[in-house]
């Protein structure tokens, strides 16, 4: 195995809007030696997973959807109460973190923002890591086998229920981590998670992608999910060919008649469900490859 590159870090020191800027040598982040970061024993990142966080892909050095990701970073920390962020200093601090990485193909940023320190002044404590992300062309050639699995939630929870934080990207990703392991151990790669009343979700770091004939559906955003950036993406490349896109409420049932399924994210880009449940789904490698190209394109 060839060693990797070093990760590079970006320590974020003045993450909240209206924080004083100290001198003029302050841009409100540091690129710190990322052997040498700590994160103190009492973080509420590490002793609650009380934060959030986002995950980006940098390709060719760019990073995609800088934009919507930072948007997504403040609506998540919104809905956790946290502080409202300085998105100036995250933006320069992703910048300057990938700028900093040795070149590669495909690069994997994890922007995180903790409730800080138990008993602290309520500073968030975030940071941006940039290190290299494994070639997402081995799954999206090769697929992917998905089983079902209950999120014990019903699709209206986010509603119902807000303090529960569906749909917020919260640093508590035991359960997200727990299922692939349940997935494993029914022979599968990844999960789709379904409502308590049968209706599919996302997966637990992907949103779903149907097509069914000569349309596109993703599940509505409205149902406790994340709003995927690359699924966006997605809809916006199909829109500029003419395609037809909605967001629905899909049961499970009508998922497993659809003509292709995708699990698509910022890390893996695209990948094609290749079974549900143990049945078999049908592939469709050319629009795998259309919107591949046009995913691992984008610049914005
Ligand atoms: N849904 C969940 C639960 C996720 O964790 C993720 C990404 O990690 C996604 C969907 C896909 O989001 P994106 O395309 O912005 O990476």
């Amino acid at each position: 195995m060839t060693a990797q590159p070093p990760a590079t870090v970006a320590v974020v020191d003045r993450p909240m809007r209206g924080m004083p800027v100290q001198g003029p040598s302050d841009v409100g982040y540091r690129l710190v030696d990322p052997d040498l970061v700590t994160i103190h024993v009492t973080d509420l990142g590490v002793t609650r997973g009380d934060g959030v966080f986002e995950g980006l892909g940098v390709v060719d050095g760019a990073v995609q959807a800088l934009e919507p990701h930072l948007l997504r970073l403040a609506r998540s920390a919104a809905m956790l109460d946290l502080p409202e962020l300085d998105l100036d200093v995250f933006r320069a601090a992703c910048l300057a973190s990938a700028a900093a990485h040795e070149p590669a193909p495909f690069l994997l940023q994890k922007l995180v923002v903790t409730r800080g320190l138990e008993g602290g002044d309520g500073t968030p404590t975030a940071w941006v890591r940039t290190a290299v992300m494994d070639d997402p062309a081995i799954e999206r050639r090769d697929g992917i086998s998905v089983v079902s699995l209950d999120r014990g939630y019903r699709h209206d929870v986010a509603e119902t229920s807000p303090w529960l934080l569906q749909g917020a990207k919260t640093l508590s990703y035991a359960v997200n981590k727990s299922v692939l392991r349940e997935a494993a151990r029914r022979g599968a790669d990844d999960v789709l998670f379904v409502s308590s009343d049968g209706y599919a979700l996302e997966g637990p770091s992907a949103s779903l992608l149907a097509r069914f004939g000569d349309r596109y559906t993703t599940p509505r955003l409205d149902l406790g999910i994340l709003a995927g950036t690359t699924q966006a993406a997605a809809f916006e490349a199909l829109e500029r060919q003419g395609v037809t896109v909605e967001y629905a409420l899909l049961t499970l049932d009508r998922v497993r008649e659809a003509d292709a399924l995708w699990l698509v994210s910022s890390g893996r880009q695209i990948a094609p469900v290749t079974t549900l449940d143990g049945v078999s789904v049908p592939v469709d490698s050319a629009e795998t490859e259309r919107l591949g190209e046009a995913l691992v394109g984008r610049r914005r």
